[in-house]
């Protein structure tokens, strides 16, 4: 039997991988952050079997106690300030999380086992003003944004302690993925959430800042996956993941609406207070590497995906207010 630790276990990813592991009969430890985490009962009860650890980024002693106590085979470190907004308002903190926290745990594993093999959740949000279209492996970074300064930062430690050190260490360039389970803040969720509670009577409108910028949005089940492949290959390296399909903002949120038979330009409003200091403007990846060399494919596209989460907040908010 593997043990994994996972850290991020409370976001949306480090979930739909704590299911997936266990799945392929993983022991799972999930790195818990703060001294009464309101998360931790909530992660609990959706993974029962799934084992918590004390732990934080910010902390160096606490990630070698997580190492030490918990022997994994496997490392996956998806914590991490992620909203973008937030690292333009708190740019030092995600720059200690985000950034420096990567050094912190490859520190820790390579005191304690450097034979543990690492996954670091880097984001396409490191090529920013992109260099060329679609992006690979090669393509230029230019990130836009504190976070995508902070994960350019922690892709580099990720190279770096590979080649240093001979550690099995890879990185996992995402671009976009969601599901149901993505926080209420990011753009798709707040839409596909917007949209059902506009559709049952309890909101009127939904606020939203530049529709023109493109993304390649996939489903997060499909890019755990993705994570896993990359720890079980001959040798450690670096994998582009996406779809290689993008979409504005304007047609997510025309399909969100359009699935509650709705019109979006009647309920969505531009609001300057969501716009970016800078944008990054045409995501679109070329994994064509992870498709040769882990066999990886997306399974959910792009409609389907964003349907799946309007139906499953329509029935979130259908309920809410029901007595239980
Ligand atoms: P998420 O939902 O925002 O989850 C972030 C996680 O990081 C949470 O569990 C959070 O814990 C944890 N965290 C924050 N500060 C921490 C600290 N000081 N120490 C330990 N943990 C801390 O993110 P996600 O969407 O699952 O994404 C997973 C990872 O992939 C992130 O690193 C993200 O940047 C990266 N990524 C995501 C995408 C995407 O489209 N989703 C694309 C590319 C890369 P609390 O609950 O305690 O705050």
């Amino acid at each position: 039997m593997k043990t994994a630790l996972i850290t991020g276990i409370t976001g949306q990813d480090g979930t739909y991988l704590a299911e997936h592991l266990l799945g392929l009969e993983y022991k799972v430890y999930g790195l818990i952050r703060g001294q009464n985490n309101p998360k931790a009962e909530a992660v609990q009860r959706l993974i029962p079997s799934l084992e918590l650890v004390e732990g934080d980024l910010l902390d160096q002693s606490s990630l070698i106690a997580a190492v030490e106590i918990t022997q994994p085979d496997e490392v996956y470190n998806l914590g991490a300030i992620s909203f973008i907004p937030l690292s333009w308002r708190q740019p030092v903190l995600t720059s200690e999380i985000t950034g420096l926290g990567v050094t912190r745990l490859l520190e820790a594993i390579r005191m304690v086992n450097r034979d543990i093999r690492f996954y670091q959740a880097s984001s396409s949000e490191m090529f920013g003003k992109v260099r060329e279209v679609p992006q690979s492996e090669t393509t230029p970074f230019h990130p836009r944004s504190p976070y995508g300064v902070a994960k350019t930062y922690g892709h580099y430690t990720t190279v770096n302690y590979r080649e240093s050190y001979d550690m099995f260490a890879c990185s996992g360039i995402l671009f976009n993925h969601e599901s149901p389970r993505r926080g209420l803040e990011f753009s798709t969720r707040k839409t596909s959430h917007a949209a059902a509670r506009i559709k049952l009577g309890k909101q009127s409108e939904l606020l939203m800042g530049d529709l023109t910028p493109k993304r390649d949005w996939g489903y997060a089940g499909d890019y755990v996956r993705a994570m896993h492949l990359m720890l079980q290959q001959d040798e450690p390296d670096d994998y582009v993941i996406g779809t290689g399909k993008t979409h504005t903002i304007q047609e997510m949120c025309a399909v969100a609406f359009e699935h509650v038979d709705l019109n979006w330009q009647e309920y969505v409003r531009k609001d300057p207070r969501f716009l970016r200091p800078a944008d990054v403007n045409l995501l679109i990846a070329d994994s064509a590497k992870a498709r040769e060399k882990l066999g990886w494919e997306p399974t959910v596209d792009f409609r389907s995906l964003i349907r799946m989460m309007v139906d499953s907040d329509l029935k979130q908010e259908s309920a809410v207010g029901e007595p239980v």
